[in-house]
């Protein structure tokens, strides 16, 4: 794993040097887990930038759970305007405000199954504040994990939740506290959903995906151009397993080039006119 992280970390100084995540961004300016508890609730389906700037609006005028709790909806709504889903969201933090002012005295929790029984908290979002506001380790499982961790071949898995097991399994607890920072770094600037920036990619020699797109377009040059007369038989007979095409014979030929009329009837007419001055 150490080879891993700092591969990805190398790649991304050589390539294009990566913007912190909001929640790094607000881990290092030592906002409190308050601040990150509402950040990473924000940052749902949202960009990293509009988040910081909205929850640093949010927390200037609202310093404690209790002070978000009491402010006045259409307020917040206002700030938190420029994320997706702000409506839902904005009701949301100030749900989540009042149960940290009443129920646990305006101190976040800092075990997972008390955090995850917040509204609208998951396992990403309570290992998010395990990891970034109390520096437990965590493996918060994002997109951006899921999907290199599978293409590295860390883990074979269809679920975020199905990769935070089998990478807490299988990743030393030691590095656990930057899997989450370093991996969605990666995949926003390296490891891209679509199109992954391979060719530059300072650990494709350890990444299963790299491996077998590799194989497989080794093969592709290898395999011989198939001759005409071969390409031409083997679509026919494809031809025939699917059944003719509608409109066309089982030569392949349109119906409207064929020789002559089919039925008898039809021929004796044809030559008839045929004969005729
Ligand atoms: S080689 Fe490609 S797919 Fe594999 S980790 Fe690097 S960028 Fe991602």
């Amino acid at each position: 794993m150490k080879r891993i992280l700092d591969g990805m970390m190398a790649t991304m100084q050589r390539v294009k040097p990566p913007r912190m995540t909001a929640l790094r961004d607000l881990h290092d300016a030592h906002t409190g887990p308050f601040s990150i508890l509402i950040g990473t609730i924000l940052s749902a389906r949202t960009r990293d930038e509009s988040t910081t700037k909205v929850v640093k609006e949010l927390f200037a005028r609202y310093k404690t759970p209790r002070e978000l709790a009491r402010a006045r909806h259409r307020d917040v709504e206002r700030i938190v305007k420029p994320i997706g889903f702000y409506r839902v969201k904005s009701r949301r933090i100030m749900e989540v405000a009042r149960i940290i002012d009443t129920k646990y005295g305006g101190r976040v929790p800092d075990d997972l199954e008390t955090l995850v029984g917040l509204p609208g908290v998951g396992r990403k979002t309570a290992n998010c504040v395990l990891v970034y506001a109390f520096e437990k380790p965590a493996i918060p499982v994002d997109i951006h994990v899921h999907r290199i961790s599978n293409r590295l071949g860390l883990v074979d898995t269809r679920t975020p939740e199905e990769t935070e097991a089998a990478l807490t399994k299988k990743v030393p607890k030691r590095h656990w506290l930057h899997v989450n920072d370093i991996f969605v770094m990666y995949g926003q600037n390296i490891c891209k959903p679509v199109s992954p920036m391979c060719e530059v990619c300072g650990i494709r020699s350890l990444c299963k995906y790299y491996a077998n797109s590799a194989s497989l377009s080794k093969r592709e040059s290898r395999r011989p151009a198939q001759p005409r007369q071969r390409r031409k038989t083997e679509r026919k007979t494809a031809g025939s397993a699917r059944g003719p095409r509608k409109g066309t014979r089982r030569s392949g030929r349109p119906s409207s080039r064929r020789a002559g009329p089919s039925s008898p009837a039809a021929r004796k007419k044809s030559r008839t006119r045929s004969q005729s001055p």
